[in-house]
């Protein structure tokens, strides 16, 4: 397979291109091998190196290191999050389990960033669980008295609050948290590729083909050339299933987004000059809607079941009509010329939103699977799969394996089906929250 992405990423435009890549070019053998280089992937080179500093270890990527969903989502790094299904007490304990892990990703990408001195526009200015309707109060509540038993500090605001604090008359209600972060996260994942260590080595443009496992080693095939490696790991996301892993336990959903070009003075002023803020929809399938430091306004409110490598630019282009109209919506004062930027992104999904940890069979690792929530979980899974790819034992592990597993799902064409079903559904549901 080849992984083929449109090019106008708003966060990628705002960095230095990439430069000296080194693409696959001769049969190599290695102790470790990671396929796949976003948070997770350089997150386990990162810490496989520090644990094995004289082992031989490669990462490989089928695009440019980093420039898939870990530079191309909002950049949400959360400690909460709402519709994952928490109405009955086991339910409830699921979540508690669900929030450590976010907990334990927040801190991770903390480390990381005070230890490598990574400027990402970390912003820890909490996040608003908003809708249009008023209706959806009753979810709000539940929602807020479920996150103040959890202790997480949080308040209910209604329309007059929130158009002071979001520049809009669009919400009617929504859950503030305190906790939960806003990164620009393409200078992260740039940071990661940046201090990869120097028994690390790294090769771009260079898709793994097909993997099969040998009595002691898993050879790879890449286009022109093989990797034979004592351990694997793959940390492809929403390329999981492509690759044949997992394949009855995660699906990739596309999602596209639009930021807008930065609002100049008068178009700020005419907004109320909000500070940062980022908005996370009630309802499943609805808007994801951020406003930047810089003053752009990014929008997410599509998500599709459709073949990962195929969002032309016609595609592209109906889908920016989509985040135009929801941009209308919420700021009808603005001209309707701002965007700037739109793109594309896999991320991988399961039934119940849990996600992947695992030995796969001897010495063949996984993780992935964050359900759109990978920023923190990633980071986190991908030091700890390299831990335990190290035959060693932290007590992250022990809480990651306490989470819920998940659930088996049918093979095409019924999974198509239901799943197409399932997001019309919501889509419907959600129609104003678009
Ligand atoms: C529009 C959008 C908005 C999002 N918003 C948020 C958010 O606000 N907060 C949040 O936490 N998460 C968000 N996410 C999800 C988040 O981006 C992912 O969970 C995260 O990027 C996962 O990191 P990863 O390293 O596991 O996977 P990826 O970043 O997807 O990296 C996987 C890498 O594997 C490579 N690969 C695939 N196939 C092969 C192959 N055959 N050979 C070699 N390499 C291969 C890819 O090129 C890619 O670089 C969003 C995602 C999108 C698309």
């Amino acid at each position: 397979m080849s992984v083929v992405n449109d090019n106008s990423c708003g966060w990628l435009r705002g960095l230095e291109p990439r430069k000296n890549y080194k693409i696959l070019n001769q049969n190599l053998k290695c102790d470790f091998l990671i396929i796949g280089a976003g948070y997770t992937g350089l997150s386990v080179a990162r810490k496989l190196s520090e644990i094995n500093s004289n082992k031989k270890i490669i990462i490989v990527d089928a695009q440019l290191a980093g420039e898939g969903s870990s530079s191309r989502n909002s950049g949400y790094l959360v400690d909460t999050t709402l519709n994952d299904g928490f109405t009955s007490n086991k339910d409830i304990n699921n979540y508690k389990t669900k929030v450590k892990i976010y907990k334990l990703g927040i801190s991770v990408v903390k480390n990381f960033i005070k230890q490598h001195q990574v400027d990402c526009d970390w912003n820890e200015c909490g996040k608003y669980f908003a809708s249009s309707i008023i209706e959806d109060r009753s979810i709000a509540k539940k929602f807020s008295e479920i996150l103040s038993m959890l202790s997480f500090n949080n308040k209910i605001l209604y329309k007059e609050d929130l158009k002071k604090k979001l520049g809009t008359n669009f919400y009617k209600i929504a859950v503030y948290t305190s906790g939960g972060i806003l990164i620009n996260p393409a200078k992260l994942v740039r940071a990661m590729i940046d201090i990869l260590p120097l028994n690390v080595e790294l090769f771009e443009n260079s898709p793994l083909i097909k993997w099969k496992k040998n009595n002691s080693f898993i050879d790879c095939q890449f286009e022109k050339n093989s990797i034979k490696a004592n351990k694997i790991i793959f940390c492809t996301n929403g390329f999981l299933k492509s690759l044949n892993i997992k394949k009855n336990f995660n699906f990739p959903l596309t999602l596209t987004a639009s930021m807008t070009r930065p609002l100049d003075n008068e178009e700020f002023k005419s907004i109320g000059q909000p500070k940062e803020w980022g908005v996370l929809p009630i309802r499943p399938m609805g808007a994801t809607v951020r406003f930047t430091k810089d003053r752009r306004i990014l929008i997410r409110n599509t998500a599709e079941m459709r073949d990962p490598d195929s969002m032309s630019n016609y595609d592209l282009e109906k889908r920016k009509l989509i985040h135009l109209k929801g941009l209308i919506k919420r700021f009808p004062n603005l001209k309707n010329n701002l965007i700037e930027d739109s793109w594309s992104g896999i991320v991988s999904r399961s039934r119940n939103s849990s996600q992947i940890f695992e030995m796969l069979d001897k010495n063949i690792f996984v993780a992935g699977c964050y359900n759109g929530s990978g920023i923190g979980v990633g980071t986190l899974f991908g030091e700890q799969i390299a831990i335990m790819a190290s035959d060693q034992q932290s007590n992250e592990i022990e809480i990651i394996n306490k989470r819920v597993k998940p659930n088996w799902l049918p093979p095409n064409p019924i999974l198509n089906v239901g799943v197409q079903t399932r997001l019309f559904f919501e889509r419907l549901r959600a129609k104003s929250e678009i």
